[in-house]
């Protein structure tokens, strides 16, 4: 009888390559689907599909050689999920990703929950648009129902010409019409949903540049009652999706201190990768134990951490030298890509501290040295 411990991961960008790395330091072998062939976790998993998430030969062999299946990518076709769903374990489950992977849905369901988030507009259509002309308490944010990550998909509107203009020019014909928010800070919850019970990992801070994540402070600078709150929507997000598996929940907290849900994310996040080295137990860990039916175990910083992004900007037109030196409290992770794009994630650094002033302080300034290095 064919071997049918692999884990299958479905997407083998940097999520699904971090995966993989802990689930090989575990003892466990990883079958990885991806359409790019030069995707990063491809390199290393144990047996390597390169085809498209819905070719049904691919997947026949996932079901053959995996009794567990998960994704790093809330964009793999949730009929991918429910066929295989049929055949072996998968976590998340379909239902998670049909709702998340679209913002309509996703609102609608944290509206029926009673979960605060943003104001907003639901449009399937022209018509469903001209309605928006009554609106009066601009600026709003015209958003994509599928496929925007990393702030694509997205304008700021401050009147109805220009979201009239921007309806155009993003030439689609649903999305999200959402109130812009005043923010005070964004933060991020990453929990591990076992069967038997939610771990929650300590809260990040987050500060995008651009629409895009550059850096995560842990732990968050808020107070109980937040993290009380960020808690309480964090557990009934989980239940209310039956969900198994990693989620992150980003926050927003307003100038009058309310808690709103952003976006849910059905997977390992950007903003726990500070995880790996300031956790006991990192996201990637938890997701390993949870699919390998491991008992749950509590994450506890270790050490106050700074995680900063390295994008492709910073290798526009030179090379850069990486090389931290003997630093004991500096990780760099780099995602093995080959091209450099301006925006693309390429690898990030964490830095721990017992201070987290003192690991800020460090790396900002290794995040400006690396952007000044000369051409
Ligand atoms: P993505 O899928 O690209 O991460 P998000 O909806 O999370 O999409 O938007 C990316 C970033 O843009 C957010 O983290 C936040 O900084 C900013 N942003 C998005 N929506 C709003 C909003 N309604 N009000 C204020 N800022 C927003
Ligand atoms: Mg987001």
């Amino acid at each position: 009888m064919r071997n049918k411990n692999l884990i299958a991961m479905l997407g083998g960008g940097q999520l699904g390559l971090m995966f993989t790395e802990k689930a090989q330091m575990m003892g466990e072998e990883v079958l990885v689907l991806d359409p790019d062939k030069d995707c990063p976790a491809g390199k290393i998993a144990n047996k390597f599909i390169n085809a498209e998430f819905t070719d049904s030969k691919a997947l026949e062999t996932v079901i053959n050689y995996c009794e567990v299946c998960t994704t790093e990518f809330e964009n793999i076709p949730y009929k991918t999920l429910e066929l295989l769903e049929k055949n072996i374990e998968v976590f998340p489950n379909s239902n998670s990703l049909k709702i998340t992977q679209n913002r309509i849905l996703e609102k609608e369901f944290l509206k029926e929950q009673g979960i605060p988030t943003t104001e907003y507009y639901k449009i399937n259509s022209k018509q469903e648009l001209y309605t928006l002309e009554k609106i009066k308490n601009w600026p709003y944010i015209l958003k994509t129902s599928t496929f925007g990550y990393d702030g694509k998909g997205q304008v700021i509107v401050n009147n109805f010409e220009e979201l009239k203009n921007a309806y155009k020019k993003l030439n689609v014909t649903s999305f999200v019409l959402e109130k812009k928010v005043n923010l005070k800070k964004e933060i991020s919850q990453v929990a591990a949903c076992y069967k038997e019970k939610v771990i929650y990992l300590p809260i990040s801070e987050n500060i995008h540049v651009n629409n895009i994540l550059h850096k995560s402070l842990i732990p968050a600078d808020i107070n109980d009652k937040i993290n009380k709150s960020v808690q309480t929507i964090t557990e009934k997000i989980c239940v209310s999706l039956n969900y198994t598996g990693i989620i992150c929940i980003e926050f927003f907290i307003d100038d009058k201190n309310n808690v709103l849900v952003n976006e849910i994310a059905p997977r390992t996040h950007n903003s726990g990768h500070y995880s790996i080295e300031g956790c006991n137990i990192s996201q990637f860990e938890h997701q390993v134990r949870i699919l390998k039916n491991l008992p749950p175990q509590d994450s506890h910083l270790k050490y106050n951490s700074v995680m900063l992004n390295l994008l492709g900007d910073l290798w526009e037109n030179k090379s850069l030298d990486l090389n931290f030196g003997n630093n004991k409290d500096i990780f760099l992770h780099l995602y093995n890509k080959t091209i450099a794009k301006k925006g693309r994630k390429m690898g990030h650094f964490t830095v721990v501290d017992k201070f987290l002033n003192s690991a800020n302080v460090k790396a900002d300034k290794l995040y400006n040295s690396l952007k000044n290095e000369k051409l």
